[in-house]
Order: structure tokens, then C-alpha cells, then sequence
């Protein structure tokens, strides 16, 4: 499959995702199915994969190079992936590189001179180095239409594409991939999951973990057919039709969940009085609360 020819080119969606990577196919499989597909299908979303070899006019088609200074492994050369930003960012929205044009016909660019981005498009560099990808972090992202995603590979990028192209570095989380392409996917998965119609259930994205429709709390636990299953019932309460008591035994349950699994977070919450005394019950204390699981 050629990647460019399956980047979706409708100016009119929501949010456009110019993705910059060594490995296009990648993204191939989990971007044709479910939520993002139809995300696409439906131009809510469109994504460009920009292949930053194509930008490469040497004969081997190097990227990468050994560091400066010793040290193992490589790093990415900074005019690729220059050249690769710059030139895409300069164009509207959808655009991508004929692949016939790619290392032979590219658009003018010149190393030394710095081409003007859009500022209304953060480019962002994924990187183990960044800012933690939190709700919040999703929430601010989507209200762009238009995102720029940098994929690192080998020991990450040369210096200077951190201190002059990007301007925001993002993690998905403290451990180390081999590559940018899967938190990029994590990206553009969370934020189109925002998207006002990208989910079957309008509500959902609002009602989800870390969502400010919960009160950035954790989801608890939610039941299904059957009734009973492996000698447990599904709780009484939610097959009472009283949706008032529905909804504050969801909110307790909530509440019991992130005081198990992460007591960190309540000290950040705007918790009301009736909260903390709940969670007073099971044993929080709010002094406590940044050290770790709660006992059981
Ligand atoms: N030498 C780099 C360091 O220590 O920070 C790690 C490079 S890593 C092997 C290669 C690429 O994977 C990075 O440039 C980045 O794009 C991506 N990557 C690795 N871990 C990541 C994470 N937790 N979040 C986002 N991107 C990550």
C-alpha cells in the first residue's frame, strides 16, 4: 500500500493530523478500523503520513547518523526532518508529496533559511522527554484542527530539530518505545475520541477516566446481560430505574476506584464535602494519598 495514498485530503474536517515518521505502514492497521476509521470515513478527522525519507536528496537516503561527542546508536539528521516540516506546514492543510516527486522533484527549501510555520499548528515532538500525555493534555490538543506529530527513532533526534522546529514535546508515558509512531497513534486515538460525533455514544468521551464529565475521577465498575454471571449479581441499584441513586451509586463507585487504584490523583480534585468524607470512610487520608495504592 502506498501510505500518501491513503491520507485523506478533505480540508473541511475537524481536526487534520500531519504525521512525520520513517514508518508509514505502521499506521496502517490501526488506522482502518473502528472509531478512527469512521472518524475518517465520516471527515471528522483526516491524517497525512509524511514520509521523512522522501526529503532526502542523497543517494542512499540517509536519515540518521552517528552522535557527535561518542556514545552508542544514531540519531536522526535535522534536514529531513526540516525539510519534511517546513515543507508541509507551508502548504494547506492535506497536502502531501506526490510519491513521484519524493527525493527527485522536491518544493524548493533551503537549509540555512528558516521557513515560517503556522502558528495557530503545534508541532510536536514525540519524545520519552516530554510533557506527560494526561486528559487534560488530549483535551487542549483537540482544540486545534491542525496537529503536527514528529516520530523519533533510534537514540531520538538531533538537538536542534528539539530547539528550533517543535514547539511541544509529549510522552505517553515514563518507559521508553523504540519509536514515536505508537504515541503518535496514542495521540491521535485519544483526540479524535473528542471529536463532537466520533463516538457511537454521544456522552461517552465525557463520562470516561480522567474526563471532566466525572470530575476527573476513574470510571468504576459498569455491568452488562447476564444478570448473573459466575455466582455474581449485577448491584441492585442499577436495575432500580431510580437514575438519581443510579448516578451517586456511579459517583461513590468512582470514587472507591481512583481511591484503590490511584490515590495520587484525589489530592488534585475538586472533591466536595460529602466526597471526602466517603472516601474518609475507606480509609483516605488526604496527606497520604500521593504515596501510592490504597490497601484493598
Ligand atoms: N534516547 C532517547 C531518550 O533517552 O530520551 C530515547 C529514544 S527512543 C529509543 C526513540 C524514539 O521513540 C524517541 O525519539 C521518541 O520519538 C519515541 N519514544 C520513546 N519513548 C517514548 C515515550 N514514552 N513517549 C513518546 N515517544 C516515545
Amino acid at each position: 500500500m502506498n501510505s500518501e495514498n491513503f491520507a485523506m485530503q478533505e480540508p473541511s474536517a475537524v481536526v487534520h493530523f500531519d504525521i512525520f515518521t520513517l514508518f508509514p505502514q505502521m499506521f496502517s492497521g490501526p488506522f482502518a478500523e473502528s472509531i478512527i476509521k469512521r472518524a475518517q470515513e465520516n471527515n471528522l478527522m483526516t491524517v497525512a503520513f509524511h514520509d521523512i525519507r522522501n526529503y532526502t536528496t542523497d543517494r542512499h537516503h540517509i536519515c540518521d547518523d552517528t552522535p557527535y561527542g561518542g556514545g552508542g546508536g544514531m540519531i536522526m539528521k535535522p534536514e529531513p526532518v526540516f525539510r519534511a516540516v517546513e515543507t508541509v506546514l507551508s502548504q494547506p492543510r492535506g497536502w502531501t508529496l506526490p510519491i513521484e516527486d519524493a527525493y527527485v522533484n522536491l518544493p524548493p527549501w533551503q537549509p540555512e533559511e528558516r521557513l515560517p510555520l503556522p502558528a495557530d499548528t503545534p508541532v510536536i515532538l514525540l519524545s520519552p522527554a516530554g510533557r506527560l500525555l494526561t486528559q487534560s493534555v488530549v483535551t487542549e490538543l483537540s482544540q486545534y484542527s491542525r496537529l503536527a506529530l514528529l516520530c523519533g527513532r533510534y537514540e531520538g533526534v538531533d538537538g536542534r530539530v528539539r530547539s528550533q522546529l517543535i514547539t511541544d514535546e509529549i510522552s505517553i508515558g515514563d518507559y521508553v518505545l523504540s519509536g514515536g509512531e505508537l504515541a503518535a497513534m496514542v495521540v491521535v486515538d485519544a483526540v479524535t475520541r473528542l471529536i463532537p460525533g466520533a463516538l457511537g455514544y454521544a456522552l461517552g468521551a465525557q463520562q470516561d477516566s480522567h474526563s471532566a464529565g466525572i470530575g476527573g475521577l476513574l470510571e468504576g465498575p459498569q455491568y452488562t446481560r447476564p444478570l448473573h454471571f459466575r455466582g455474581e449479581a449485577v448491584p441492585d441499584i442499577l436495575l432500580s430505574g431510580h437514575h438519581a441513586k443510579i448516578a451517586a451509586w456511579h459517583h461513590e463507585q468512582a470514587l472507591y476506584q481512583t481511591l484503590r487504584q490511584r490515590p495520587d490523583l484525589l489530592s488534585k480534585l475538586p472533591l466536595t464535602k460529602e466526597d471526602r468524607a466517603f472516601l474518609w470512610k475507606w480509609g483516605w487520608r488526604e496527606e497520604a494519598s500521593t504515596e501510592g495504592n490504597a490497601e484493598g
